[in-house]
């Protein structure tokens, strides 16, 4: 049940759903011959729907013993058991900090006492993380409280209380094929799975079936946090369309790699898809294979740190009307991650999907690169062993200000990396889950569709967002967050917040 309740004419609740009548309106933009720039608005008349019952939800992650796929189960775990432990600056409790579904507000409207704020969980009838049921592989063997105290981020007296409930969790055997990650993970593969590439796939396809079986969940949703692979070379008639990369997987080909034999189980299996590392796991025949079964897909790269301050300091430059002419990002970190990224080829997957970040932003301003050149960008990643988990990331961005002025801002992050991951990932398969139950449509449709299978929506939560063809990328961090809040409204139908304020504004 949604704690929201709207009173309008273009909202129905009904047993089963929410239904709202819902006005959408863009605008459509033509050059004339003359140099006038015509805008004419336009309104499409949209019916959103909304699934009320919500449903027991199973999330498997593959790396489920990585720092974030730990981290996360122990979150939801304390949580859960409403935890508390000692530290030596005093008491800590169990919280969602970090995630926009459980620990973010959404204005709603004015009341008698002012703009009234409820956390964005509230607006649609969403999964509560503490109910969610946590599986998973990964290719080292380790159970998942050993995990957690290899991991070295939660404090010694929280892991004492998680460890019972974590001890017997034990990933599930994985797909590990050494050229995509790097050399020195090889210690670590001790959970492989043997057999041809088809009999993995089936074998991963076995697994979610059992394991849904086994826990009762309604649906299931699988996430990719395992290591960072290299790029998958995209070769035609091997990966580029959706039977050739099923062919490929059934003669055993050697560019399919294990992320992407992950996403074709799951895409088979019916089953949302999140890639949370930079990898091109959705090679073309991946992407039409979701399309052609209409199974969510969504990436790439959690956007947790650096890039997530980059994709609103660069926004609040340009939009401001300054211009960054270069942006160097320095990160050192000691975890698994690190450790698999100081490969080169693991390495270039990450400096892709860093890279492209500011491209919307500086596209947006004609008036400032009018030369059409972009901004110098450098990314530096090393591996630090010493640092462990507490990534530091240090980023130099200077701009151009009035009259040929210059602008340095400096900006030192240290941060326990997988404790931004996590509360992303809860978000991903939350976000995904209730746009399961979203269908929509307009005035000229005869049926309700769902979304694209490229869940765009989650762009908020991913460095290199993966869109649809011919679609924009949007990377500014608050026009991603825009849009998953104003998709919610409508499905309640209420208008996009536009922050006017008219009423305050009478005299
Ligand atoms: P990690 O190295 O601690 O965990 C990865 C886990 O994946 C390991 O336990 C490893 O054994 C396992 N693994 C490797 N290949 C596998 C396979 N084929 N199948 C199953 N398991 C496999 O790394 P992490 O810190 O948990 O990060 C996980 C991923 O998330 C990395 O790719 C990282 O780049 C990405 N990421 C992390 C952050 C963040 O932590 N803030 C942000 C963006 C992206």
């Amino acid at each position: 049940m949604a704690t929201v309740k709207v009173n309008s004419p273009n909202v129905t609740y009904t047993e089963e759903y929410i239904e709202s009548k819902y006005d959408y309106q863009t605008s459509e933009v033509r050059n004339g011959p003359d140099g006038t720039i015509n805008v004419t608005p336009v309104t499409t008349q949209y019916t959103f729907r909304t699934e009320r019952k919500v449903p027991k939800l199973g999330v498997m992650l593959v790396g489920w013993g990585g720092n974030n796929g730990c981290t996360v189960t122990a979150a939801i775990l304390a949580n859960k058991h409403k935890m508390s432990w000692h530290t030596k600056e005093g008491l800590k409790h169990a919280n969602y900090f970090g995630s926009i579904t459980q620990a973010s507000t959404v204005g709603l409207g004015t009341g008698p006492e002012g703009e009234v704020y409820i956390p964005m969980k509230d607006l649609l009838p969403m999964v509560d993380p503490n109910d969610v049921v946590i599986d998973g592989w990964d290719i080292s063997s380790m159970n998942i409280a050993d995990s957690m105290e290899r991991a070295k981020v939660l404090d010694y007296n929280l892991q004492v209380q998680l460890r019972p409930h974590m001890k017997h969790m034990r990933p599930r055997p994985s797909i590990y094929i050494p050229d995509f990650i790097a050399a020195n993970q090889e210690e670590r593969a001790d959970n492989v799975l043997a057999g041809s590439k088809k009999e993995q796939l089936d074998r991963i396809r076995k697994d979610i079936r059992e394991f849904k079986e086994e826990s009762g969940v309604d649906k299931v949703i699988i996430l990719w946090t395992a290591n960072t692979e290299r790029y998958s070379d995209i070769i035609p008639g091997i990966n580029d369309t959706a039977d050739n990369l099923l062919r490929s997987i059934r003669e055993g080909e050697k560019e399919i790699s294990p992320s992407t034999l992950f996403a074709v189980a799951s895409i088979l299996e019916g089953v949302t898809y999140i890639n949370g590392s930079p990898q091109n796991t959705f090679v073309p025949g991946a992407l039409e294979l979701a399309n052609k079964k209409k199974v969510f897909i969504a990436g790439d790269d959690f956007k947790s740190g650096q890039t997530k301050l980059k994709s609103v300091l660069v926004d609040f430059l340009v939009s401001a009307g300054i211009k960054p002419v270069s942006i160097v990002s320095y990160n050192h970190l000691g975890n698994n991650d690190g450790k698999n990224l100081s490969a080169p080829q693991t390495f270039r997957s990450k400096e892709i999907s860093k890279s492209n970040v500011v491209d919307d932003m500086v596209d947006s301003n004609d008036i400032l690169y009018h030369d059409k050149k972009k901004p110098d960008h450098c990314v530096v990643i090393k591996y630090v062993p010493h640092v462990g988990d507490s990534k530091r990331a240090m980023d130099e961005y200077t701009s151009e200000i009035m009259m040929g002025g210059s602008n340095t801002l400096v900006i030192h992050n240290t941060c326990e990396d997988s404790l931004l991951a996590s509360p992303l990932i809860i978000d991903l398969v939350i976000i995904a889950e209730i746009c399961e139950r979203i269908q929509f449509k307009t005035e000229n449709d005869n049926s309700f569709q769902s979304f694209n299978s490229v869940l765009t929506i989650l762009s908020y939560l991913c460095k290199a967002p993966l869109v649809p063809a011919g679609t924009p990328v949007v990377n500014a961090l608050f026009k991603q967050r825009c849009c998953i809040e104003n998709i919610f409204r409508a499905c309640i139908g209420l208008a996009p917040l536009n922050n006017m304020m008219l009423e305050y504004k009478h005299q």
